[in-house]
């Protein structure tokens, strides 16, 4: 197999040098177990996360080991009775190639998944996480004011369409003017706006005149900031991501914890943070309705797929900056 695994630690940002590709032999499959192919590697923030050592709600990846991802791959070699030669299969196999399998953790994807890349992006674990974190803990009413960040990307995406299909009015922000038009034009959002504009927090004001009813935080730092004094009386804000501050910079130096806690104290404001795996039961429900929406054309997705395993790590410190445009996948030849 051919791998790309975590050299050394990052100090802050990501770097070329905290990632080694190599080479490596597979032991033959055993009784009970099949031998995957790589057809896609997904590209997700929560990657940043398992390269630095301290307490999270998963373990580091260790120093040298592989770097974790889930792959999208083809059945090439089985002795598991449950996996045929050929079969699709997606699950948490790491950067790589080739991997030997026993089924753990791991998902067939029949023919609803087209392309076969929504499987990592709006129809997979992305997906899932907007849906139940914004039905769950969000509620969206009609006619409330809904706001997510990196509205262009998987998450963001499906969290702005799904709120306008519940009735709500849809605030995305977004980098840059070619995402901000692909959010207003193509995926619908009421109102865009631009998170890299020097007017950025007046921009969002006025994009929201009515206040925000629910924050779906994935970014932190400044964008949280500007959201903060718009929050009306009784919003819900899912915290679901905190990418601004993933390279360990933004948001730090100032404490504004006690603006923020005088904030939700007196506006009622309630505050919930999730990780998507304690909604995995739902992903049934999920599937069946968001591909019915996205067939239904009233759910659009846009995918980036960069192409060869080597170039993973690039690719990777392009999305902790905003470069990736749509749900970032890496094709595996
Ligand atoms: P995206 O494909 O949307 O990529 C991340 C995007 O974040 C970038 O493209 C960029 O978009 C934006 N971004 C990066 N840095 C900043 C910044 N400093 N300020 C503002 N925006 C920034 O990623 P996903 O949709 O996969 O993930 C979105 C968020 O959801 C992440 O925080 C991720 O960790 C979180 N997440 C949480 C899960 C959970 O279980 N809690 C599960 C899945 C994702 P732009 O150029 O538009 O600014």
């Amino acid at each position: 197999t051919h791998r790309i695994v975590l050299a050394e630690r990052p100090q802050g940002a990501v770097t070329p040098a905290n990632f080694r590709a190599e080479d490596a032999a597979l032991p033959p499959i055993g009784d009970g177990q099949f031998l995957v192919g790589a057809n896609y590697l997904s590209l997700d923030p929560y990657m940043r996360g398992r390269m630095d050592d301290r307490k999270s709600y998963a373990a580091p990846t260790p120093v040298g080991g592989v770097m974790e991802g889930e792959i999208i791959g083809t059945v090439l070699e089985s002795r598991h009775p449950g996996f045929s030669v050929g079969e699709r299969v997606a699950g948490r196999l790491g950067w790589q190639t080739h991997a030997i399998s026993d089924g753990t953790g791991l998902v067939k994807l029949d023919d609803r998944f087209k392309p076969i890349t929504t499987a990592v992006g709006v129809l997979g674990m992305p997906g899932l996480t907007a849906y139940s974190g914004l039905l769950t803990l969000g509620k969206p009413q009609p006619g409330e004011t809904v706001v997510v960040a990196a509205a262009t990307g998987p998450v963001g995406s499906l969290v702005g369409q799904i709120a306008r299909l519940y009735g709500a009015r849809a605030v995305g922000i977004a980098g840059g003017a070619e995402k901000c038009a692909y959010a207003k034009q193509e995926l619908g959002f009421d109102a865009v706006v631009d998170h890299r504009s020097p007017t950025f927090a007046d921009d969002l004001a006025a994009a929201c005149p009515d206040g925000i009813d629910i924050n779906f935080e994935l970014v932190g730092g400044a964008v949280w900031q500007a959201v903060l004094p718009l929050l009306n009386n009784f919003a819900r804000v899912p915290v679901c991501g905190l990418i601004a501050q993933y390279n360990g910079s933004s948001g730090e130096q100032v404490d504004h914890l006690p603006a923020a806690m005088r904030i939700i104290l007196s506006r009622s404001i309630m505050m919930r943070g999730f990780i998507v795996g304690e909604f995995w039961d739902q992903r049934p429900k999920f599937l069946d309705e968001v591909s019915q929406w996205i067939s239904e054309g009233k759910i659009r997705f846009r995918e980036d797929i960069v192409e060869g395993l080597d170039n993973a790590p690039a690719a990777f410190m392009g999305l902790l900056e905003g470069r990736n445009f749509g749900k970032l996948v890496v094709k595996i030849d």
